[in-house]
């Protein structure tokens, strides 16, 4: 007979650039989200890689192809990851690996954020093996030639691209 255990409120933070959201980050966030009472999607605001969207763009498109979905939070940060997840009272890191070079770099991440809050533990989910090439960078170089982007991203995430080079071209 299996003993009555203490229930908890699992929450996880999916953090990320998200420029913009893409299939890939979207099978992510759908199978994370089953796992975890709440999934925070926390777009990080990095000045640095100077995005194509603004943040309130990336997380109005992640708001709008997660608003299926009952447990996701849409979230901005600049903090320190490690110092983010404890503020949310968060549990897990969720990353996603798509290659030996993904693994590398999260390795060391999640190293770090473990010395910065050892409360967290950062788990992998291996990319659908549809999605193994797809990169935010992929999808902006192809709208940015006017490419089809429709298997790999949610038609509000097409249009906002769409929209956006037509923009930078003046049209
Ligand atoms: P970052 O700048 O933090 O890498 P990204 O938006 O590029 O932000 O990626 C956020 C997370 O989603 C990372 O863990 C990344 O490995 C993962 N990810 C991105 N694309 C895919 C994909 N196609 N399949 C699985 N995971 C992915």
């Amino acid at each position: 007979m299996r003993t009555e255990q203490k229930s908890t409120y699992r929450v996880a933070v999916y953090p990320g650039s998200f420029d913009p959201v893409t299939m890939g980050h979207m099978d992510i966030i759908t199978r994370a989200s089953k796992q975890f009472d709440l999934l925070i999607v926390a777009v990080l605001n990095n000045l640095s890689k100077n995005p194509l969207f603004s943040l309130e763009e990336r997380k109005d498109l992640l708001r709008k192809v997660t608003s299926h979905l009952p447990n996701i939070e849409v979230d901005g940060f600049r903090d320190l990851l490690a110092n983010y997840v404890r503020e949310k009272e968060a549990q897990v890191i969720v990353r996603g690996i798509r290659s030996v070079t993904d693994f590398e770099y999260e390795l060391t991440m999640a190293s770090t954020n473990h010395k910065l809050n050892p409360d967290a533990e950062t788990i992998f989910m291996m990319t659908n093996p549809k999605y193994s090439y797809l990169s935010s960078s992929l999808v902006k170089e192809i709208a940015h030639f006017n490419g089809d982007t429709t298997d790999l991203v949610s038609p509000e995430v097409d249009a906002a691209l769409r929209k956006k080079f037509n923009e930078k071209a003046g049209l």
